[in-house]
């Protein structure tokens, strides 16, 4: 299992019918998002709630989706804390649910405690309501929250006069709008929307703040976007890859971002291999990229067992391989005596890329050359993906200072990470040609974790 997740989904409809079943649908798609916790508000004269501990197949009963009743309502999955929230203040009875994270919280934190506001548990969210519940209305709580917060939200607030959804100025972490009939829906990922048979309408805009009721959606306001910086980690790893987003579908990109390294192959003097098989499920994009580009056969070197999934993420690290292991067995038959091109996208500790390698040479593989589709992570992201600290970054712990800038230094790279994964070879994709190969402008997209610049700082 990747030490790499994102942390959060959100979803929020407005419907002329009950809603409960449409946002279980809805927060269903975008499990992949956040194992851990969920949970649905929906409104009907007041706020009916209910969060989980687990996913959402597992979590909610018929009895769970009777009780929430409301034609309109919110949704969320998490890997860290039980969302929605619910608060009752001036503006009346609100929920809110958001993904993202908040740079400056600790900072934010101090000073409300100091001005005698309490919290729970200090989580993000709970700073994100706080403020809100400073002003009237939530238009002006949503334009006061981008004045005070520093980090990536999108987030959909439920309240009686309908759903309020908004993205932060810079648009780090994606938010669609989807309609169907006079039925009308907000979510992390167009599959939410597509897979219940809506038609996907647009992007909420980085800064933008909506509120989505019976007269549809309605643009309440604009918050001034210094830059865009969608998270380019997004379409290597994150999102499904039948999802599009900011114009750009999760598919093509990664497809594109694994030509990009079948073309370095092929221009540095070709690779004599038989197969190229993903590391699933995050891989097989980038396999079929490197497929299309190369010519070669694409095969699956792993069978991925989707009935070897728990109700919630293992909690220790020899937990987390167990599962990894159950859920990835070799296909013996394809690998054995093959020179395999394996690609994933991308290599954290690189525990779990060693253990691949490992298995596909004991299953009697004679080559395995690792493709690496996102350039060497660097950097701890700061705005919702949960990575690790420094030391654990493996490209880290080769290199303690300073950047990889030139193709020399990747080389070095790649041949310290070889030898310490037991591979033939290794070849990540540079910053340069992984952005090409995104094909969104550099200036539109966060790429903090491979560069170290934070867009905010810009
Ligand atoms: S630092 Fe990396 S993972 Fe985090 S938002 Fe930026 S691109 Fe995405």
């Amino acid at each position: 299992m990747k030490s790499i997740q994102e942390n959060c989904g959100v979803f929020g409809i407005f419907s002329q019918a009950p809603c409960a079943s449409d946002i279980y649908q809805g927060i269903d798609l975008l499990q992949h998002r956040g194992q851990e916790f969920c949970g649905i508000s929906t409104y009907d004269v007041r706020i009916h709630q209910t969060t989980h501990h687990g996913k959402v197949i597992n979590s909610f009963t018929d009895m769970d989706l009777e009780h929430l009743t409301g034609n309109w309502g919110i949704g969320h999955v998490s890997l860290k804390e039980r969302q929605p929230i619910r608060w009752i203040a001036n503006q009346g009875e609100l929920a809110l649910a958001f993904s993202g994270n908040i740079i400056n919280s600790e900072e934010l934190f101090r000073e409300m405690m100091s001005q005698g506001k309490s919290f729970q548990k200090a989580y993000d969210v709970e700073i994100i309501s706080k403020i809100l519940l400073e002003t009237d209305d939530i238009p002006t709580g949503l334009t006061d929250l981008s004045g005070r917060v520093q980090g990536a939200y999108s987030l959909v607030i439920l309240a009686k006069e309908g759903v309020y959804a908004a993205r932060d100025a810079y648009g780090f972490r994606p938010l669609i709008l989807g309609r169907c009939g006079n039925k009308y829906a907000v979510a992390s990922e167009s599959r939410a929307l597509e897979n219940m048979d809506m038609e996907v309408v647009r992007d909420v805009r980085p800064g933008e703040i909506l509120l989505i009721n019976g007269n549809g959606f309605t643009t309440l306001g604009r918050l001034e976007s210094p830059r865009r910086a969608h998270c380019a980690f997004e379409w290597a790893y994150t999102a499904s890859i039948d999802s599009v987003m900011d114009g750009m579908s999760v598919q093509a990109a990664r497809n594109s971002i694994g030509a990009a390294l079948a073309r370095r192959d092929a221009e540095e003097g070709g690779l004599q291999a038989d197969l190229v098989a993903p590391v699933p499920m995050s891989g097989v994009g980038h396999a079929i990229g490197y497929h299309g580009f190369s010519g070669m056969s694409y095969q699956e070197a792993f069978l991925y067992n989707r009935y070897a999934d728990r109700s919630y993420t293992q909690s220790t690290q020899v937990a987390r391989e167990k599962m990894a292991k159950r859920k990835l067995s070799v296909l013996h038959h394809s690998v054995k005596d093959a020179r395999i091109v394996l690609c994933d996208d991308s290599i954290v500790r690189g525990t779990q890329i060693l253990h691949k390698v490992r298995d596909l040479k004991r299953a009697g593989a004679r080559e395995v050359h690792v493709r690496v589709a996102c350039p060497p992570l660097m950097y701890p992201c700061d705005f919702g993906i949960s990575t690790r600290s420094y030391d654990e970054l493996m490209a880290r712990r080769y290199m303690h200072q300073g950047d990889i800038k030139t193709l020399d230094m990747l080389r070095q790279l790649e041949a310290w990470v070889a030898e310490r994964i037991g591979a033939d070879s290794v070849k990540y994709n540079s910053l340069e040609t992984f952005i090409q190969a995104l094909g969104l402008p550099e200036t539109d997209l966060c790429l903090k974790c491979f560069n170290g610049v934070r867009p905010t700082d810009l």
